[in-house]
């Protein structure tokens, strides 16, 4: 059993991650005589009784959930909420807020931030796209950039947040959170869980205040949805981030929720799959002449800090690898070379994909910074997938040659 799930579904009983998972938003289908969420697309909702429409309003512009009527679908949506209650349930949270992206999701959580002080502390390396708004200073908060053990240092009287990312993009990179939580004394710490899903990683569990996901990622798992959500057991900040959200427009569609609704009932056995070949090939990877570095937690001494065993159920199914040759070629040859292997951005797909971080996902963040934190010209990500492993390794081997044999001098000395 991986977690205890505590919120009893009401009209079913179970106590198992993977069965939330499978019946998480469910809880009223018996007495709607359905078997799948039914998918609203109301833009308007015709105007019943004016009063309980009335504080139907009231309560969405506070933050809560409408009273009646949703009213108008950028306040609320019920095929979104379903979805919201199957993630608040997998998170152990009390709610969730879901955004049309990941990024929506982050921009709430700094503007809700924003309202209360206008610093915030950021661990490098975080999300490409993250990390170049907190530099933009678009949403009116400074940002200070520190390393996991510089947080305490690096808080000032108008810190309203601490944004980490574990495990961190694209090196793969654990964070402790109850430490980082212990530095950050009063200030709430966000944690972007992305790669690790809440199969594998509950940060509430662990003193964090918000978790967020990138739910285009995992969450969804099919690569055909564009989706982001925070969870917190904090009813002011989920009061906050639905507040920003109706007000800004960043809601999911509720057909991406459907989707997101949907990918959640397999997704306990996808990761754990997609880890079982990230697993396989990291090892692989990690024997083979060409390769100089293997990023994975998975693999002996991979866990630097030690914190898989305190925080994580599993490495996931993210590893990152650099090439041995530093022709500035080989990265584009080796995905050339690839049949199998989509090259492609993104993570947590049943497919495997992969990418160059430096030309492509971290391509926004300085060319410094990306070197003060591992993310060289060699790197390469890759988010596994859930194909037959020796399909995928016959793959690798592929870009593996493909390099080789652009590079003469290196493959004659190994
Ligand atoms: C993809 C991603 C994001 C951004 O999410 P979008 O849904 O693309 O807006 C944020 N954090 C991490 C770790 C991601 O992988």
């Amino acid at each position: 059993m991986l977690y205890q799930i505590t919120r009893m579904n009401d009209s079913r009983q179970y106590t198992h991650f993977d069965t939330a998972a499978v019946h998480g938003g469910r809880s009223d289908f018996l007495s709607l005589g359905v078997h799948a969420p039914p998918v609203d697309l109301s833009s308007t909702y015709p105007v019943g009784d004016l009063a309980s429409d009335m504080a139907s309003i009231d309560a969405m512009v506070a933050g809560d959930n409408p009273t009646a009527s949703p009213i108008y679908c950028r306040l609320h949506n019920p095929t979104v909420a379903r979805a919201e209650d199957a993630i608040a349930e997998l998170e152990g949270a009390e709610a969730t807020v879901a955004f049309a992206s990941g990024m929506a999701a982050f921009t709430a959580a700094v503007l809700v931030a924003g309202q209360r002080g206008k610093h915030v502390v950021a661990v490098r390396p975080m999300y490409g796209s993250a990390d170049h708004l907190l530099v933009s200073r678009l949403l009116g908060v400074e940002v200070t950039f520190t390393t996991p053990d510089g947080v305490a240092a690096a808080i000032t009287p108008d810190t309203s947040l601490v944004l980490i990312e574990t495990p961190a993009n694209p090196t793969v990179s654990l964070i402790d959170i109850e430490d980082v939580v212990r530095q950050a004394g009063a200030v709430p710490v966000m944690v972007d869980a992305t790669f690790a899903t809440p199969v594998l990683l509950r940060p509430l569990a662990h003193g964090a205040t918000l978790v967020m996901h990138s739910a285009t990622k995992a969450l969804s798992g099919h690569g055909d949805v564009l989706a982001g959500v925070v969870s917190s057991n904090d009813q002011e900040w989920i009061r906050g981030l639905r507040q920003i959200r109706l007000l800004t427009g960043s809601v999911l569609h509720p057909m991406a929720a459907f989707l997101l609704h949907r990918g959640l009932q397999t997704l306990p056995v996808r990761v754990r799959a997609a880890q079982a070949n990230a697993q396989v090939i990291a090892s692989r990877l990690a024997e083979h002449p060409l390769v100089a570095k293997v990023y994975y937690p998975g693999l002996p001494g991979g866990d630097t800090h030690g914190v898989m065993p305190k925080q994580m159920h599993g490495p996931g199914g993210v590893l990152a690898f650099e090439l041995v040759t530093e022709h500035p070629d080989a990265p584009a040859q080796f995905m050339a070379a690839l049949k199998l292997i989509v090259p492609a951005v993104s993570l947590g797909s049943t497919d495997t994909l992969i990418q160059h971080p430096a030309s492509l996902t971290h391509r926004v963040v300085d060319s410094s910074v990306r070197a003060e934190h591992g993310i060289s010209a060699q790197l390469m990500r890759m988010s596994i997938g859930i194909e037959q492993v020796d399909d995928l390794w016959n793959d690798m081997l592929r870009g593996l040659n493909a390099v080789e044999s652009m590079t003469p001098v290196l493959a004659a000395s190994v």
